[in-house]
């Protein structure tokens, strides 16, 4: 299955980090890339989420598919790309609520870095935490596990488990148990060319640390 209802939201997977999610009569994209088709007009985002400047998350010709001219676009603030309409620049920290919020959602601007690799260094990207029918998901950008990690609360964990530019399988399940979210997603996997990844190893791994995880793995 490509996506999964949790509560009253959809969670679609739109490959590599991509997501959909569908909720309170929104859409929201998180880093969409190399999609197979543009969204009908109906479908594309009330808001766009961008986690960082590589290629694999912030794609101008995917960000074209689904931006319509009244779409709100958040993007950390070092990205060199320039947008047109509704972009709002971001940076770890800032959180979206009280009269701040975007079109009624909540959202909040979390770290998301590497440790022990130089591909994202702190203030690079970020990661975010939306607040959608209820449930808090969080989409980790690209990063390992690192230690304010540990403060954030969610019920959905979309975490990547590729290995050699983020966190993997093993460093990605015990980020999950110390998320402790209801479910958890795993991505950043399954294009061969730029990362591996495999999620029935991460999901023996979460259930090794914590069974009460829900480990979800989805198709793109
Ligand atoms: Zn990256």
């Amino acid at each position: 299955m490509k996506s999964v209802k949790i509560g009253s939201v959809t969670i679609e997977w739109l490959g590599h980090s991509g997501f959909l999610l569908e909720g309170d009569e929104k859409k929201i994209y998180i880093d969409p890339y190399d999609l197979s088709e543009e969204p009908a007009f109906e479908d594309k985002a009330d808001i766009l989420l961008i986690t960082h400047e590589h290629f694999d998350h912030c794609s101008p010709d995917d960000i074209r598919k689904v931006r319509r001219s009244d779409s709100t676009t958040l993007i950390p603030e070092n990205i060199s790309l320039q947008f047109k309409g509704d972009a709002r620049r971001i940076a770890e920290g800032d959180v979206l609520a009280d009269g701040l919020e975007i079109k009624g959602t909540r959202i909040e601007v979390v770290p998301a870095y590497n440790l022990d690799k130089s591909y994202h260094p702190r203030g690079l990207g970020v990661g975010y935490i939306v607040e959608l029918g209820g449930i808090r998901i969080y989409h980790a950008g690209d990063c390992d596990f690192f230690p304010e990690m540990k403060n954030i609360r969610a019920d959905v964990a979309l975490l990547p488990i590729g290995g050699t530019y983020t966190m993997d399988e093993e460093e990605a399940a015990s980020a999950a148990a110390a998320i402790s979210p209801r479910d958890v997603i795993p991505m950043h996997y399954g294009k061969p060319d730029i990362t591996d990844g495999d999620p029935e190893k991460f999901k023996a791994l979460v259930h090794g640390k914590n069974p009460e995880i829900n480990v979800i793995i989805l198709d793109s």
